[in-house]
């Protein structure tokens, strides 16, 4: 079982965006529980889990200093989440384009322009963007994108989906209805195992 916890981080904290980010997970899931990728997933609020949120708040907290990088803060992370082989997890993180944890995310990947994920850390900093839930969620289950970093208005010849949620602007409704992924990208999923970690994917 992978659980994704999630956590909305001040100024971003009210109960609209909590409502925002947790029923955008649960549509995700929904997803990814059903054919072709029949992942065994759950959504969690951090917050629920006391000791673990102020374990993991304390580490966010170091990126208010510039020399701790997001790739130190998701190394770090992976300490202290439940990441074992019969059930693993990861985190995603909801907050403003000022706060700390975007700041550092698109200094190390100035191309992140609105969420970055390094695993098993996903950050999205733009408000009510249910597109990037999906996509920084996917890329922690080990999802690529699907855009050339060189030139992201470039889609990559190996999506087959002419709306992939892995480009770098899919249209505003895709996530609405199945299918969002392209093969490459659902085959990728459904091989995800319990300790993968895909390569970085800051952006
Ligand atoms: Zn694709
Ligand atoms: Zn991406």
């Amino acid at each position: 079982m992978i659980t994704i916890y999630w956590h909305c981080l001040k100024p971003v904290a009210s109960e609209k965006d909590e409502k925002f980010i947790s029923s955008a997970l649960g549509q995700l899931a929904k997803h990814l529980r059903k054919e072709p990728i029949e992942l065994a997933i759950s959504i969690k609020r951090l917050l629920d889990e006391p000791k673990l949120a102020r374990k993991v708040t304390e580490i966010l907290d170091k990126l208010s200093d510039q020399s701790y990088t997001f790739t130190n803060c998701a190394s770090e992370i992976t300490g202290v989440l439940p990441i074992g082989e019969a059930s693993t997890a990861r985190l995603f993180i909801y907050c403003s384009p000022s706060n700390y944890v975007a700041v550092a995310a698109h200094r190390e990947e100035p191309v992140a322009k609105w969420g970055g994920t390094c695993w098993p850390l996903a950050s999205l900093y733009e408000y009510n963007n249910k597109n990037g839930v999906f996509h920084e969620t996917l890329h922690l289950l080990g999802a690529e994108d699907c855009y050339e970093k060189k030139d992201p208005s470039q889609k990559k010849p190996d999506c087959n989906l002419d709306s992939c949620i892995m480009e770098y602007s899919p249209p505003v409704n895709i996530s609405e209805n199945w299918p969002f992924l392209c093969d490459k990208n659902v085959n990728l999923l459904r091989q995800v195992k319990k300790n993968a970690c895909p390569k970085l994917t800051l952006e």
